[in-house]
């Protein structure tokens, strides 16, 4: 904990609450990102300095971070207060504020945007590092995914030092990065997308999959034994011992049980005993607007955000069998302005139900349903989607900016 922070970390603690809290007052965000630079510029190591003491877990990868770091959090809080950067401000000027708002809370859980893994993990010196999933994603095209795991394995292997990481066994890209560690634990966390790692990133032969095993056949890298997995039968997760723990989650899909997993693993490490964990799990009703249920003249919306490949063919499991589709594409600046990925994603699940499109690039949307053979209808904007389904439930799913568009609408719903 910080209580034996320098004067002049002090001071830069001050003025960072400051400048955030200006920052909220003036209706300019949640302010974690302008307090932390503040801070920083004061303080170059006011990061390090605020971590000193704390027991820290790092939660990267492309999908499924912000949600992981949700559930960690609920799950530690059963032993202390924790600090967590929950408004998805995940570069170190994020971390630095998340820190300085709690100097009480023992524990810290930060969600880490995967470029500032090496960084954090001098930084926060953390206890626990989660390595989740590595795809491709429009947000970032600056790094190739394979090129991205390899700098994560030459991390580990400089800086992980005391860390164990608990790492997603079924993705041939970490399990490379991590298999350089000491001390791993492994998670069977499920991959829906396996257009990244068909071939093997250690030697770049090709890797056979039987099942849920993957193996080289050339080096001979394969799936490690999963400590933790999702139960195959009900909403569980299994432990090391064979014991079950049941789950009871609001939020959808096996993608979200897989995170559960992940957070009752690490949480395990932190000494939380998984049974009083996993309960906690179930509070989580939506994670800064992902998953929120919103009600608009008698339709009932699920809002359900996709940023890249992964994440649009993950919705597709978690949406209900029957109701209406809404599906919104923007291209903005965060988004990736090219939106060919969307070739990139299998359509033909939602033949033959109601699907309406909108967003800025609703036409290439529309396009490449007809090419999938997927029925759908073409409106403006999320009222006027709205507008075009029966009342009842609506599974909505949008990409970054159409996301934060949506929930615009809905007054910026949590
Ligand atoms: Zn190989």
């Amino acid at each position: 904990m910080s209580a034996n922070l320098t004067p002049r970390a002090k001071f830069a603690t001050t003025l960072l609450r400051t400048a955030a809290a200006l920052s909220r007052a003036t209706g300019r965000g949640d302010g974690s990102v302008i307090g932390g630079r503040v801070g920083l510029i004061v303080e170059p190591r006011l990061l390090e300095l605020l971590a000193e003491g704390r027991h820290v877990v790092l939660i990267s990868g492309t999908n499924g971070k912000t949600t992981t770091t949700r559930f960690t959090t609920a799950a530690i809080e059963a032993i202390g207060k924790v600090a967590t950067n929950s408004f998805g401000a995940n570069m170190p000027t994020g971390h630095t504020t998340a820190l300085a708002k709690a100097p009480k809370a023992e524990y810290a859980a930060l969600e880490c945007d995967e470029h500032y893994l090496g960084q954090l993990l001098d930084a926060a010196s953390p206890k626990v590092v989660a390595l989740l999933n590595l795809s491709r994603d429009q947000l970032d095209r600056a790094m190739e995914v394979t090129a991205l795991a390899a700098k994560w394995r030459q991390t580990l292997q400089t800086s992980a030092g005391q860390s164990t990481i608990v790492a997603n066994a079924d993705d041939p890209l970490i399990v490379w990065a991590a298999s350089v560690c000491q001390r791993v634990v492994w998670v069977a966390a499920g991959q829906s997308w396996t257009a990244d790692s068909a071939i093997c990133p250690n030697c770049g032969s090709h890797l056979d999959r039987f099942g849920e095993f993957w193996r080289c056949t050339n080096c001979g890298l394969n799936r490690p034994s999963p400590q933790w997995s999702v139960a195959q039968e009900g909403e569980a997760v299994v432990g090391p011992d064979g014991r079950r723990y049941e789950l009871n989650l609001q939020l959808p899909g096996r993608v979200n049980r897989a995170n559960a997993a992940t957070a009752l693993a690490v949480a395990s490490l932190f000494g939380v005993d998984p049974a009083q964990a996993a309960p906690r799990l179930s509070e989580v009703a939506s994670v800064a607007g992902r998953y929120a249920k919103v009600e608009r003249e008698g339709r009932q919306l699920r809002l359900l955000l996709a940023k890249n490949p992964a994440g649009w063919l993950e919705s597709f499991d978690m949406i209900e069998p029957h109701p209406p589709v809404v599906l919104s594409l923007n291209a903005r600046e965060v988004d990736g302005f090219d939106t060919s990925w969307i070739y990139d994603v299998d359509f033909t699940s939602l033949a033959g139900r109601k699907v309406v499109v909108t967003g800025d690039r609703r036409t290439d949307l529309a396009v490449r349903l007809e090419v999938d053979g997927v029925d759908f209808i073409v409106v403006d904007d999320i009222r006027a989607a709205i507008a075009a389904v029966p009342p009842g439930p609506v599974e909505v799913v949008a990409n970054y900016t159409a996301f934060q568009d949506i929930r615009a609408e809905f007054n910026r719903v949590n």
